[in-house]
């Protein structure tokens, strides 16, 4: 999944031309594992028992990002020349959020 949703149902924006990463971190204290996306390989807290602070153990760059705009949704890549800033490209867009989600996944196996 390379869509970005938060709670709230907004769409996290690029913005500034960031690239996004999907951290996945395991709990020293509970054990638990989650995944959150951010921006940056950042610190996050324990969903289940709360501990604070606990630094991502592996991430994973995404290149593409579904965003609202106007009335329909559009797919952006992040071409693999990017090194620092990431330059998202528009590469399609679909009329609907379930179209352009079902384009991110077949074009991400
Ligand atoms: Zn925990």
């Amino acid at each position: 999944m390379v869509i970005l949703i938060t709670a709230s149902g907004d769409f996290r924006q690029a913005g500034n031309n960031m690239a996004w990463f999907r951290n996945h971190y395991k709990c020293p204290g509970c054990g638990c594992h989650w995944t959150d996306d951010w921006s940056c390989m950042c610190d996050d807290d324990c969903p289940a028992c709360g501990d604070r602070h606990i630094s991502p153990y592996d991430s994973e760059e995404r290149t593409q990002i579904v965003e609202r705009r106007g009335a329909g949704f559009v797919v952006l890549r992040s071409p693999d020349s990017a090194e620092h800033s990431p330059d998202y490209a528009e590469i399609a867009s679909f009329p609907t959020m379930k179209e352009a989600e079902t384009f991110v996944e077949s074009a991400d196996g």
